[in-house]
């Protein structure tokens, strides 16, 4: 019996790898360093899970030394800041159909959480910005990056998450965007339902159990579609 949703983040929620993008470009051009990610280059990057993380494969790539760890850290502080000052500035909208999801799974009964990798403080800036509401009014138990030892597609961040919901695997399905994402979910042995985003189009997403092109209620699998045609129905909403 389903009784919770655990959503990633970046791609799932909203587009928001395009403004990591500028904001690490921003970051890279303010601090000197003589980096740029083209939309290709990040295309690529996404497939290393975390921001710090996507700086050292970067700096392997083009067989560089420097920055430091210690440096690239800062950067990535810096960053973090010039990211949620964009989100404020406007200019990130939910992906279709994630606001009828999350308002429709609450009235059905069932538990919402957050299984991300990025870190929470960008969790927080996106739902003020989006929902004008703190994480935790939305969701119920939130798993960020920061708190666990590997990142997507270890399956650490789920698992977490589960935990923290106090439910078993076959009690969620996980909402993602990503390769790396799915990896991590059905790493967990949650049942899957993958909904790729501008930059993972191409991404295989064989080992998912449900595919749609958009959270739109037309697009969703039955399973999804009757829960939120029947919460609607017992809040008096037409569906
Ligand atoms: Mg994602």
């Amino acid at each position: 019996m389903l009784r919770a949703l655990i959503f990633d983040v970046d791609g799932t929620l909203a587009e928001t790898e395009e403004i990591h993008r500028l904001a690490f470009n921003a970051t890279f051009t303010a601090s000197g360093l003589d980096w740029h990610w083209t939309r290709e280059d990040y295309t690529g990057l996404l497939r290393t899970t975390g921001g710090k993380e996507r700086m050292r494969r970067y700096r392997q790539e083009i067989g560089a030394e420097q920055p430091t760890d210690t440096v690239i850290a800062a950067l990535h502080a810096t960053k973090t800041s010039r990211y949620a000052e964009m989100i404020v500035a406007g200019g990130l909208a939910l992906r279709p159909g994630i606001r009828d999801l999350v308002a429709g799974a609450r009235r059905s009964g069932l538990r919402l959480a957050i299984a991300t990798t990025t870190n929470r403080p960008n969790v927080d800036t996106l739902c003020r910005a989006c929902w004008g509401q703190p994480a935790e009014a939305l969701f119920d138990e939130i798993a960020a990056g920061d708190e666990v030892a590997r990142k997507k597609p270890a399956p650490d961040v789920y698992e977490l998450a589960l935990e923290r919901l106090e439910i078993a695997p076959a009690q969620a399905v996980a909402l993602e965007d990503s390769r790396n994402g799915l990896l991590s979910a059905r790493g967990a042995g949650i049942a899957t339902l993958a909904v790729p985003s501008v930059f993972t189009k191409a991404e295989d997403f064989s080992e998912a159990q449900w595919r749609a092109d958009s959270y739109r209620s037309a697009d969703l699998p039955d399973f999804l579609r009757d829960l939120l045609s029947a919460s609607n129905q017992t809040a008096g909403v037409s569906a």
